[in-house]
């Protein structure tokens, strides 16, 4: 049997989980989507310079990252974690990530039907939507909110259910200034 393999980044640190936790997050190259003002053009290629995995080399790679900076918290993006040629590598990376527990978010540009239809489970939210440049709006992370690009993506949980409005996660209740 051949041994599935993708390209991608080497691990950073992120903000782009929706928390006040810092992700060490990678990146697949590739991604068939097609978005108008697309912010990451070099990733929809095969970047030759980033090296293949199978999936338990890449959460070796992820872990090694995570547990030299004490992180518990990983972003798998992209390019597009599932494009075909993907699909199989991150699908059995996030059940191993999910078992080592660590928390899990997969932002991709495919609808959450896509994720139910190909049996994407084990992470704990997925960013979905494709990137529409005519709903953008003002990218925000800061201590209590989230907003995406563009009001038709949104957050779901692991249940597949949507925890965002237009976009828009709130995960922490803003004090209200007036009262203090
Ligand atoms: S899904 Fe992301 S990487 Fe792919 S075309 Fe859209 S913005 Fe670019």
């Amino acid at each position: 049997m051949t041994i599935k393999k993708v390209r991608a980044s080497k691990p950073f640190l992120s903000k782009d989980f929706p928390s006040n936790d810092i992700a060490t997050v990678v990146y697949f190259t590739k991604c068939n989507g097609t978005c108008v003002g697309c912010c990451n053009e070099k990733l929809r290629n095969d970047v030759e310079e980033f090296k293949e995995f199978d999936e338990r080399e890449l959460f070796r790679h992820i872990a090694n990252f995570s547990e030299r900076k004490q992180i518990t918290h990983v972003v798998i993006s992209g390019g597009e974690p599932l494009h075909p040629d993907n699909i199989d590598v991150c699908r059995a990376l996030l059940k191993i990530l999910f078992y080592y527990g660590y928390k899990i978010i997969i932002y991709t540009g495919y609808e959450i039907t896509h994720l139910i239809e190909n049996h994407i489970t084990h992470f704990h939210v997925a960013k979905c939507g494709k990137y529409d440049e005519t709903l953008s709006q003002v990218v925000i992370k800061d201590d209590y909110e989230m907003r995406l690009p563009s009001s038709n993506q949104d957050f779901y949980n692991s249940n597949y259910q949507k925890i965002s409005n237009n976009g828009i996660l709130k995960f922490k209740e803003r004090k209200d200034e007036s009262n203090n």
